[in-house]
């Protein structure tokens, strides 16, 4: 199906709106087309009224129609009646000058119109704007829900960035189009059709001598439509620089203190900002001109053809009131077709934007729920990884890997940075499917398992913590919104947090700012713990979370960290982590394939290369 076809779609899911929008403009249109057509009245009225004025003295003699008025009694019946005379007296000459003069009433209806036009045009515009904003909400969360949705593969391929500039300026974009653009282009072609017959109907000759104007009217717009175009694209581009260079600095703002760099990132910043400047003033320039440059042009054009107008008239081949209301009418049409001649680029610029949207949603979601995917409750066996090998797309990343954990048990992963650990510890939640093998729970295949029911079993503590911009309330909660203080604070507790929290000003309500800011990395470390502990899953992965600590933090952290693997199967990865030792069972990895496995006793006593790793004092990372 066409990206066309198929952003109609998104469109007609609102049918009654855009019939109205449809019905309102070309209502509209008639109006004023019935306005226009007023025009040639207006000026037969216009002449008739230099004559008229001069002939009407009297004009009281309209007023005898009226009803002999019954007298009210009394003192104050008087005053009435007095009033009252005065008051027919000044109202019978504006009365029959109304009565009189075509030149009031004529006026009077083409208001009424333009009245009744604007209704309609009001109507029209805002329902279709309403439709495009209505559609573009449903296409962004649509959009957004399927990108949240999406695994780690996808993620490897379209860039943080990229989603952004396509969730927000390319919907933005595809909004402003299908609100305003076609919404316009939905107002002006029955205006031009309506006005183009009325024009053709009252004077063909003139009508068809007029259209020359149109392709150079239409050109000349388009020369300098598609120069703002250009240079707004590339400004756009010059904007987008900007703001990623914004934030690098801003991140890595310690580094560039650090390295003395304040003047030089700001004459980075200086550059890009003049070279946005150079194409804003492009784009300035450019819509600058457009008005004067249309205008002359225009002028040119009106006066070339009421030259010709005069001529016509003079050999008596047309009537004088048509050509007038001919040329307004013309005028109004050109108006209307250099806002159509922008259309076609608009579309092309939508078309851009949605195949970018469609390709996103038609990306398929690789790991997902199978139809009838089981819920489960709680684990019984444990879990077992039979013959798994994964490839993140080049070489093997796990090569044949089996292990076994009964539910209870502790197995640790050492092994070299890039062996495989954090691969092989991620297939449990599912955040990548084996290549080749499977996983099972309690003798499941994880596939069989709905990805909700499974991850709500597993908790995780990574080295990379991530906190939202909230309260360390809501932080701990997260995924458990229904969770209450109590269950919050005990968490904390448990996971040796309570104590640092408790001094911070606002305590649990104390906001985090972006990224968790104002807490130290142990800190942070135990906001996740807490965040495991009150989730309370059976399964258990750790994957290095002290790796990033000092050695102070790390103490604090370790014990929270065996607090929270009382009771759970899990799988841990760390170096220099004492839980290693006393895991029951640990897996040396190398290149993807598990060379050696044991308990700590048995595996020092093979004296090799987990022994060699144990003497350095460094289980790898
Ligand atoms: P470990 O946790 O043991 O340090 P990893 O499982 O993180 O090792 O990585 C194993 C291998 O897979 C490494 O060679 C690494 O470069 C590669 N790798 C890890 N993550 C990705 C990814 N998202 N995309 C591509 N390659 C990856
Ligand atoms: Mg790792």
């Amino acid at each position: 199906m066409s990206d066309l076809r198929r952003l109609g779609r998104y469109l007609l899911k609102f049918r009654l709106s855009l019939i109205v929008a449809v019905v309102s403009a070309v209502l509209a249109s008639f109006f004023l087309g019935g306005a226009i057509g007023l025009i040639p009245d207006l000026v037969g009225a216009l002449s008739e009224s230099a004559v008229s004025v001069e002939q009407s003295g009297d004009a009281g003699r309209i007023a005898d129609d009226r009803a002999p008025r019954e007298t009210a009694a009394g003192p104050l019946g008087e005053v009435v009646d007095s009033l009252n005379e005065r008051i027919t007296e000044a109202w019978v000459p504006v009365r029959a000058w109304l009565l009189e003069r075509g030149f009031v009433r004529v006026p009077l209806a083409i208001v009424f119109l333009y009245l009744l036009k604007g209704i309609f045009a009001f109507a029209s515009v805002y329902s279709f704007r309403r439709v495009g904003l209505r559609a573009v909400v449903d296409l962004r969360s649509e959009l957004y829900a399927k990108s949240l949705a999406q695994s780690d593969e996808f993620f490897r391929r379209y860039s943080t960035a990229e989603m952004l500039s396509r969730i927000l300026s390319d919907v933005a974009r595809l909004q402003r189009i299908l609100g305003a653009d076609i919404g316009q282009a939905l107002q002006s072609v029955p205006i031009v059709i309506v006005l183009l017959g009325y024009s053709f109907y009252s004077a063909f000759e003139f009508a068809g001598v007029c259209m020359i104007a149109v392709p150079i009217f239409v050109f000349t717009a388009g020369r300098f439509g598609r120069r703002v175009r250009k240079a707004s694209h590339r400004s756009q581009e010059r904007s987008a620089e900007i703001t990623s260079l914004v934030e690098e600095t801003l991140m890595a703002r310690r580094v560039v203190h650090a390295f003395g760099a304040v003047g030089q990132e700001t004459r980075r910043f200086d550059q890009a900002l003049r070279r946005m400047l150079h194409q804003d003033l492009k784009v300035a320039r450019a819509t600058a001109a457009t008005p004067p440059v249309m205008e002359v042009l225009g002028a040119f054009l009106a006066g070339s053809l009421i030259v010709y107008a005069g001529l016509l008239i003079a050999a008596g081949r047309v009537d004088r009131a048509n050509v007038f209301a001919v040329i307004l009418a013309l005028f109004v049409v050109f108006t209307h077709v250099r806002k159509l001649a922008t259309l076609y680029t608009s579309v092309q610029q939508a078309l851009a934007s949605a195949c970018r949207v469609f390709e996103i949603l038609d990306e398929p979601v690789k790991v997902d729920d199978r139809p009838g995917a089981l819920k489960i409750a709680g684990i019984k066996d444990g879990f077992e990884i039979r013959r798994v090998s994964f490839s993140y797309g080049r070489g093997p990343v796990l090569d044949d890997v089996s292990l076994t954990v009964r539910a209870g048990e502790v197995h640790a992963l050492v092994g070299p940075s890039g062996s495989g650990k954090s691969t092989l510890a991620m297939l449990l939640p599912r955040f990548h499917d084996p290549t080749r093998g499977e996983v099972l729970l309690d003798g499941i295949d994880l596939r069989e398992i709905s990805l909700e029911s499974l991850r709500a079993h597993i908790g995780l503590v990574t080295q990379e913590v991530h906190l939202f911009d909230d309260t360390i309330a809501a932080n701990i909660a997260y995924g458990c919104p229904s969770a209450d203080i109590d269950a919050i604070r005990e968490a904390a507790r448990a996971a040796h947090a309570e104590e640092f929290i408790d001094i911070l000003p606002q305590g649990f309500d104390t906001r985090l700012g972006e990224r968790g800011g104002q807490l130290s990395m142990g800190q942070r470390q135990r906001i996740a713990i807490a965040r495991a502990f009150l989730k309370d899953a059976p399964i258990l992965i750790l994957d290095e979370p002290t790796s990033a600590l000092d050695a102070a933090s790390e103490r604090a952290v370790q014990e929270a960290l065996e607090a929270l693997l009382v009771g759970r199967t899990a799988i841990v990865i760390a170096h220099r982590l004492f839980t290693v030792t006393r895991a029951d069972r640990i897996h040396v990895l190398e290149a993807g394939r598990i060379i050696e496995s044991g308990s700590h006793e048995d595996l020092l006593a093979a004296g090799r290369t987990y022994a060699r790793l144990h003497a350095l004092q460094s289980f790898g990372s």
